[in-house]
């Protein structure tokens, strides 16, 4: 077993709730292993701008209650400089600290692993309510995000089945359509619309006609928003308005807009989110003793691992179709092989409840 005398813990990122479950689990796992643990405030720029505090049992006491993070983050750009590394580095050596976990989402991972690569111990732990860590089946604060969306979307159903209305709501998730589906699912949308899988707007179109005329009033499509349309001007704006504006003139039954935005962000993390939060905490502290860096804290077939940052953050590229000349060229082929099956994986599941999705709602 290695051993550290101090830690390090930050959030980074988009916020996610059940990051101050991570940040607690890792403090008290620490301390219980005699190693003092510092709080590093705003995410990298904390680490750029000395912003150090100690963390003792009591300072992360009924944090595991609460959304947002109380060590706030931070996008930091300086951090991406020779410079701004040079200072962190600095910070780490001048206040002792050996190690640093990190919470936060695929650019966070993208710090750690320069942490890393500086001979700093660093472990990621996945904190994003997007679900879009591709090596993760599971990203801490997704479920919150997920039951706040269909707590809102339930209220908008209300009213749309009093006045025979339909509602595209939007919601977040970046490239990740997880959100979109899963809550579309749950709250009985009659369609919903992903970036991962083509969007067929003249059949949801004709399913609403059919459905309005079979006595169905109230109606929800779901969208993520990172779907997104030409204008007819080469610009690109995202999907969900123009597509309630096309049900709204297309259809005869009133369509209306919202955009749930940062809404779904915040709040108190459910079970699923403190439990996992405080297992992957718990876990970076152990992976760290046993002398283990640049890793992430993943979720597997519901059970915690952990695998290579820049494995995962290739992993990502691949899936969303981002790979640059060269990502592939320190890989292994049974490597990429990997990858190439795991992203398989992930779009057969989609597809299932996509299709599933489609299925029950008539
Ligand atoms: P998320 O972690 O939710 O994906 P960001 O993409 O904003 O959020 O990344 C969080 C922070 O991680 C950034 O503000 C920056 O400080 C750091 N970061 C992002 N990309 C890099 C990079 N390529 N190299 C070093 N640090 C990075």
């Amino acid at each position: 077993m290695v051993k550290f005398r101090k830690i390090g813990v930050l959030t980074s990122g988009g916020d996610a709730p059940g990051m101050n479950a991570v940040v607690r689990a890792v403090t008290r796992s620490a301390l219980a292993k005699n190693i003092e643990v510092v709080g590093i405030m705003g995410g990298y720029s904390g680490l750029i701008n000395e912003k150090i505090v100690p963390l003792t049992a009591r300072s992360v006491s009924n944090v595991i209650t609460q959304g947002g993070t109380f060590l706030y983050s931070d996008r930091c750009l300086e951090f991406k400089t020779e410079e701004g590394m040079a200072k962190a580095i600095a910070t780490l050596k001048k206040y002792e600290i050996d190690a640093v976990v990190v919470c936060g989402g695929d650019g966070t991972f993208r710090g750690a692993t320069d942490l890393a690569l500086h001979g700093i111990p660093t472990i990621g732990v996945t904190g994003t309510i997007d679900n879009d860590i591709t090596a993760s089946d599971y990203t801490i604060g997704f479920d919150t995000a997920m039951n706040t969306v269909i707590d809102v979307v339930d209220r908008l159903r209300d009213t749309c089945e009093s006045h025979a209305r339909c509602n595209v709501v939007e919601v977040m998730g970046r490239d990740c359509g997880d959100i979109a589906l899963m809550t579309g699912i749950a709250t009985g949308a009659v369609a919903v619309c992903i970036p991962e899988i083509p969007f067929d707007e003249e059949l949801v179109i004709e399913k609403i006609k059919k459905a309005a005329l079979s006595g169905k009033r109230g109606m929800v499509v779901t969208v993520s928003e990172g779907v997104f349309v030409d204008d007819g001007n080469g610009k690109q704006i995202p999907y969900g308005e123009v597509l309630a504006k096309a049900i709204d003139d297309k259809t005869g039954v009133e369509t209306k807009f919202a955009r749930l935005a940062h809404i779904v962000r915040g709040g108190s993390p459910t079970l699923r989110d403190r439990l996992t939060a405080t297992r992957m905490g718990a876990k970076a502290v152990d992976l760290l003793l046993e002398g283990k860096s640049n890793l992430v804290v993943i979720e597997k077939e519901d059970k915690l691992d952990s695998i290579d940052i820049v494995f995962a953050l290739t992993l990502d590229r691949m899936y969303k179709g981002k790979l640059k000349d060269g990502d592939l060229d320190k890989f292994s082929a049974e490597d990429v092989a990997k990858m190439e099956a795991l992203c398989q994986e992930r779009r057969d599941k989609l597809k299932v409840l996509y299709d599933l999705a489609y299925q029950v709602s008539q």
